[in-house]
């Protein structure tokens, strides 16, 4: 939940001028000591205050090599990269790093238990995802406990040998993106449907694309080896030709053959789903402060509003206050993805919540309050918040953004770009002569390179990894300039290569100009 600048400042004994600077440091921007600051922060200031105390380790300089400093992290990453960071700063000092210090998560990170994966299925259009979701489904979620009525709430829950396995039932990598662009993370693991038959098409890669610029592992689900015409081998090179390389073939990519239709498998995939979750090792407090994610909203006829929300941290309760955006509410009544009525529910679990008053969009972070009045000052926090941000848009245009000053590691800058052109010949093309155009210092990264219009979720992709979307002999439709225009996404169209080439020159020195 938000914090005012000044109520943490007293919470962990500093001054507020001491506290304003950090928040220099960290390039975040504030109008007085009463404005609000997101939960992330607090986490990356408490990291730098630690640090300093065990060293003297300058604020400064923490934030600058801190890659979680973004505030649309996942609290859980913050706390896993900036660890180690407080006990290295310590250990650069001399100091012996302390094992159990009360402000280094670390210590308590190996207590928090284990939370179930959440997994979305992506892929290209007919390869399977529906089939595959409904399989799962049939096989692996206990229906008759909600009297076998299964209806869509935007998740499931499927019961496996090796535990349980949350998967969003919206397949495709718009609902995927969409969240995303909200800065929300919700998907752990993302399957790649791949049909054994059609091999690598171009909602194919984009789904690579997607899950590539989340940094969310990928288990690449070959589908349809029923078929008599299934060519598993073709599509495990084809891979290979996007530098993903299948384990049999030395790599890192798990693949696995299935059939959505007779089921081979599935059991298979549902294992390697498990595996996957547990070298990333996934945790969540059940006893912490509640997150959630919204997954989908809608207007019931009967109900009124219902809201699909991912727990990831902590548990919700019937009766809980709630805040999504700027409208809060209070629980009514809660069902799991079975239709069953529950009481609480902790990590990992989607939920059906009625209560709220307004329908909230997908992607939205859930926070709860410990009453109605709490609500309603976070309510208005927000509210205060978004006022100041709308007056500052126009003056910190131009200006770079705190992604911009935290930015990779090192020298090394990357040039991050959407390419979409009229044939797969200029494709091709382009990025032949764009692989030239790479130096030492400047990396180019082709997210995702297509035939056609840009669509909306090239958009939303670059709007979340800050590419450029460059057209060749194509050109954006009215509706996805509309949306490139309120994410603050360029669209840059061409007719002659060397004139895009040279857009990326630009694009190249741009990115060479000094951070300060
Ligand atoms: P989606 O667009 O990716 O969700 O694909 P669907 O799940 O709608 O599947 C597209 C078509 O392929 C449908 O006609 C399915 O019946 C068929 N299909 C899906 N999986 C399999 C499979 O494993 N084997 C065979 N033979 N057909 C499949």
């Amino acid at each position: 939940s938000k914090v005012r600048i000044y109520t943490l400042a007293k919470d962990l004994g500093v001054e507020n001028a001491k506290m304003l600077e950090i928040l220099d440091g960290l390039g975040v921007s504030y109008k007085s000591v009463s404005s609000t600051i997101e939960e992330d922060t607090v986490e990356l200031i408490k990291d730098i205050l630690a640090a300093e105390a065990e060293g003297g380790a300058p604020a400064q300089a923490d934030a600058d090599t801190t890659p979680a400093a973004a505030p649309t992290e996942a609290p859980a990453q913050t706390t896993v990269q900036t660890a180690p960071q407080a006990t290295e700063a310590a250990a650069q000092t001399g100091a012996a790093p302390v094992a159990d210090q009360t402000e280094a998560p670390v210590s308590t990170e190996k207590e928090i238990p284990h939370r179930a994966p959440v997994v979305t299925i992506m892929g290209h259009v007919d390869h399977g995802k529906t089939s595959l979701l409904d399989y799962i489904r049939k096989t692996k979620v206990a229906a008759k406990e909600a009297g076998g009525i299964t209806q869509h709430v935007g998740a499931f829950e499927a019961k496996t040998s090796k535990g349980k396995i949350v998967f969003i039932d919206t397949p495709g990598h718009e609902a995927f993106t969409t969240i995303r662009a909200r800065g929300a993370n919700v998907a752990d693991i993302a399957i790649i449907v791949i049909a054994a038959d059609d091999s690598l098409m171009p909602q194919t890669r984009e789904a690579i694309a997607h899950a590539q610029a989340a940094k969310v592992p990928m288990i690449v689900a070959i589908n349809k080896v029923d078929l008599p015409q299934a060519d598993p081998e073709r599509v495990k090179t084809d891979l290979t030709q996007l530098n993903l390389v299948p384990e049999e073939y030395g790599g890192d990519l798990v693949v696995v053959p299935v059939s959505a239709k007779t089921g081979e498998g599935v059991e298979d995939l549902l294992e390697y789903i498990s595996l996957t979750a547990e070298i990333e090792d996934l945790r969540a407090d059940p006893k912490g402060e509640f997150s959630g994610v919204v997954i989908e909203g809608k207007v019931d006829k009967q109900a009124g509003v219902l809201a699909t929300v991912m727990v990831q941290e902590g548990t919700l309760h019937v009766s809980d206050f709630l805040v999504v955006g700027e409208n809060y509410g209070k629980i009514k009544a809660m069902t799991d993805s079975n239709g069953a009525r529950i009481k609480e529910a902790g990590p990992s679990t989607p939920v059906q919540i009625l209560g709220f008053s307004e329908v909230p969009s997908s992607g939205e972070k859930v926070i709860s309050a410990k009453n109605e009045h709490a609500a309603r000052e976070v309510v208005a926090g927000r509210a205060d918040v978004r006022r100041d941000e709308e007056d500052a848009r126009d003056r910190r245009k131009g200006q770079r953004s705190l992604e911009d000053l935290l930015g990779p590691l090192g020298t090394v800058r990357t040039v991050n770009l959407i390419l979409r052109a009229d044939t797969q010949g200029s494709v091709e093309a382009i990025q032949g002569i764009l692989a030239r155009k790479e130096k030492d210092d400047v990396k180019i990264n082709v997210m995702l390179a297509g035939i056609g219009a840009p669509t909306e979720g090239d958009v939303l992709l670059a709007s979340t990894a800050e590419a450029t979307i460059l057209c060749f002999s194509v050109t954006a439709s009215g509706g996805v300039k509309k949306v490139a225009d309120t994410k603050g996404v360029d669209i840059k169209s061409f007719r002659i290569i060397y004139e895009l080439i040279d857009e990326v020159d630009r694009l190249i020195k741009g990115n060479l100009e000094p951070v300060f």
